[in-house]
């Protein structure tokens, strides 16, 4: 075994990993380069890459449009505040999200990561009532499984038990969480909550087709038709979360287009870059921005993080739309995603496995339980190939220009570790 570099070693005792245990947690893997579906490690293995980086990285690592784009940008004006100044990138990009976004969605704010995209689009939310004048619509109806990120109120709307953040019962302003209605008995709970809170609520918010962190769970279509119109009879938003869907994940360019449905504010982000660099967009329609439209200063939105609109990540993610424009990316996602079901079906058979699923280019393996995390997590590795497991769900997210062969080996990698598990 090679020795890990020096900066491995001195840095690591000061440095705060994410959802880890610090104490017992196995050292992560210290990563040097990457390239297209690979990731090169200090040790000089190369693992298969199954993940794409929490879902971003879609078009592969390193894509040399992307990076030309951003090197470009780099040498013009890497960033300046958006507070009083614009640039083309921005305005760009805003316009063709605006295109790209179905129906009226057509005004884009720019945050910097998921989680503040969806305060944003809950702050949207809660001020468009105030703004028109009616008061007491603070609260959210979301979903179990559902997961919205990390920060105070993203931990609000997730799933009050699997969402990470139990701990934080007390704390997060309490919101009203019920089952996605998906069938009799939900529907009927469903009811029940937006009868009980429909004075009370500011909004409806949901991730669409799937739950990603939350379990990697899909639904149907017509449950967020049936989200739509619960939403249209209270008079209130429709927030879709397509931190983790949008950009062609489960098939279209939107998941919401696959149910035909339009929500009032979408938010974006990992794969809005290609995965290169941090930024989030939360994209509202006419009808919500005519709210804020007005003479008074109190009724704008009061939000602007620092690095809102950052000129290079805004070039990425020009040139990220650039390649969906170019090159068969939602055919690659089909294409994937057959690959994705075949590959993994013999889970199937093994001991322990709930449930074999793909939608799009998410591939899901769901057991009754993992009992060796962190086992499970090195044999991947052993394997030659990076697969994070959560919970009860081992999942591929890989880039949609991975090849064949690269697929073969993750989901090969899948079927034999979980089986040598027995
Ligand atoms: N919403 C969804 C659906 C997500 O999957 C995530 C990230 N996993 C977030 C919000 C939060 O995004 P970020 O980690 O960039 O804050």
């Amino acid at each position: 075994m090679i020795e890990p570099p020096p900066w491995f070693a001195k840095g690591l005792p000061h440095v705060w990993l994410p959802y880890a245990q610090m104490k017992t947690t196995p050292p992560p893997l210290a990563a040097v380069a990457t390239q297209g579906s690979r990731i090169k490690l200090a040790d000089g293995r190369e693992l298969v890459d199954g993940i794409a980086s929490w879902w971003t990285a879609c078009h592969g690592y390193n894509h040399p449009h992307i990076a030309q784009a951003v090197r470009r940008q780099l040498e013009a004006m890497p960033h300046v505040m958006f507070g009083g100044l614009v640039h083309e990138q921005a305005l760009t990009l805003a316009r063709r999200l605006a295109q790209l976004a179905p129906g009226g969605l057509n005004r884009v704010f720019f945050t910097d990561s998921g989680s503040v995209a969806v305060e944003v689009a809950m702050k949207m939310a809660v001020q468009l009532h105030l703004n028109r004048g009616e008061r007491g619509r603070v609260k959210f109806l979301s979903f179990r499984g559902g997961y919205h990120g990390d920060t105070f109120a993203c931990m609000s709307v997730c799933d009050p038990d699997e969402g990470m953040h139990a701990a934080f019962a007390g704390v997060v302003p309490a919101q009203v969480v019920v089952d996605l209605p998906r069938d009799e008995e939900s529907e009927k709970a469903f009811e029940t909550a937006l009868a009980a809170h429909e004075g009370e609520l500011a909004a409806i918010l949901a991730e669409p087709l799937v739950q990603g962190a939350g379990g990697m769970i899909f639904h149907d279509a017509e449950v967020l038709r049936r989200l739509r119109r619960a939403a249209d009879s209270i008079g209130v938003p429709l927030i879709l979360d397509e931190i983790f869907t949008g950009f062609g994940r489960t098939g279209t360019m939107f998941a919401c287009e696959a149910a035909g449905v339009v929500p009032d504010i979408l938010t974006l982000s990992k794969a809005l870059t290609g995965g290169t660099l941090p930024l989030a967009a939360t994209i509202a329609t006419g009808e919500v921005f005519d709210a804020f439209w007005s003479d008074d200063p109190a009724h704008a939105l009061m939000h602007g993080p620092t690095f809102m609109g950052n000129a290079l990540a805004c070039a990425a993610a020009n040139a990220s739309l650039d390649l969906f424009e170019r090159e068969p990316r939602l055919d690659q996602v089909a294409h994937v995603s057959a690959l994705l079901a075949r590959g993994l079906e013999p889970c199937r058979d093994l001991k322990g496995v709930v449930d074999v699923r793909a939608m799009g280019a998410i591939g899901v393996v769901e057991l009754e339980k993992i009992s060796d995390l962190a086992g499970l997590k090195r044999r991947f590795v052993e394997r030659g190939v990076f697969v994070r497991p959560f919970g009860r769900i081992v999942y591929l997210t890989p880039a949609f220009t991975i090849s064949d062969d690269e697929l073969a080996t993750l989901t090969q990698a899948i079927v034999a570790a979980l089986a040598e598990k027995g």
